[in-house]
């Protein structure tokens, strides 16, 4: 067990829905061993994320050509938290004595200590063990932590202006994440979005609405722009760094969301809302906060996993507007104090 340790180095995930989940357990290690130092290796798609983590030191990007001999030399330990083959050559080319990550295309040649991956599937459980486990085998058993996103006062003085650009500085906000990079399987049909978001605006005439979208799915929130003119809907139209829109976020009293990186981010900052669960299984992949409620249609082919559905979207489908507006109404209704 690794309890003095100084230096850790973790390379960090590609998804933004997994960093979220992996920051649980870099809390964890933060509590079992207060003076290490954790630096991320992180891809640009979700170092925004770590650089907002309260325990993480630094962050370096893997864009480009990173220092590996620096690194090797610098780090006596580092946790692959990602499961491709690359990762674990990154890092066996750094020369870090103690590599540690789960087996998987041949990754235990490059990595010192592995652990089953197989074994840990089959257990079905939510994908923030699977982090966990990578972390207790460096550094002993780990409290279950809630992801935590630390948003500073200047980005939230940033923030305000934008909102304020935007004449919604004033409205109580709710933040709408129509889209899923995974693919759109994933994604609640736009039209039931466009029939909830007029609900809100006839049922809560105060309140702002912002529309997340990150670069590859900005098309959806364009298309609900396009069908509901009205100045208190705004989209970031996928035009905002990561950490903006998650400021952005912590200024909204509910959350909308398809099963996204979003979501998660959603749960980290504590927000009350609700998330539309289809072809995953919330069991693996479900927000780690229960201010979060799922909202599903159970079908026979559901979960899936996949990115496009082969069939008629029945899972999606048949969640209609009409059933999941008595728990956004009511959830809106709580978050104003209405
Ligand atoms: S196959 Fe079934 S679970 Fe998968 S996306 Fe289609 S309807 Fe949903």
């Amino acid at each position: 067990m690794k309890s003095q340790l100084q230096d850790l180095l973790v390379y960090g995930v590609n998804w933004i829905g997994d960093a979220v989940i992996s920051l649980a357990t870099l809390q964890g290690i933060r509590k079992v061993s207060p003076s290490t130092l954790i630096t991320v290796l992180s891809s640009s798609s979700t170092a925004d994320i770590y650089r907002m983590s309260p325990v993480v030191e630094r962050v370096v990007e893997r864009s480009g050509s990173f220092n590996r001999p620096e690194l090797g030399k610098r780090f006596p330990l580092a946790l692959c938290f990602p499961l491709s083959f690359r990762s674990a050559i990154d890092l066996w080319l750094t020369g870090i004595p103690e590599r540690i990550g789960f087996t998987h295309e041949f990754r235990s040649l490059l990595l010192t200590r592995s652990l089953d991956y197989r074994e840990w599937k089959m257990r079905a459980q939510h994908q923030s063990t699977y982090y966990r486990a990578i972390g207790e085998a460096a550094f002993g058993p780990l409290p279950v932590e809630r992801p935590e996103l630390f948003v500073s006062d200047e980005l939230l003085r940033r923030t305000d202006n934008y909102l304020e650009r935007n004449g919604l500085q004033k409205s109580p906000l709710i933040g709408i994440n129509p889209g899923a990079h995974y693919g759109s399987a994933k994604m609640w049909p736009e039209a039931y979005y466009i029939d909830v978001i007029n609900r809100i605006l006839c049922t809560f005439p105060d309140a702002g609405i912002v529309m997340f979208a990150g670069k590859k799915d900005r098309d959806v929130p364009a298309r609900i722009q396009e069908k509901i003119k009205t100045s208190r809907l705004l989209s970031t139209d996928g035009k905002i760094e990561l950490m903006l829109s998650v400021a952005v976020l912590s200024r909204c009293c509910f959350v909308i969301t398809n099963d996204s990186g979003m979501m998660h981010i959603g749960a980290a900052l504590g927000k009350p809302g609700v998330a539309f669960f289809g072809p995953t299984d919330p069991v693996a992949t479900g927000p780690q906060s229960s201010s979060i409620r799922i909202l599903s249609h159970p079908v026979r082919c559901a979960p899936c996993l996949l990115r496009e559905c082969p069939i008629d979207h029945r899972c999606m489908e048949r969640l209609t507007p009409e059933d999941v507006w008595p728990s956004i109404r009511r959830g809106i209704s709580e978050a104003l104090g209405a």
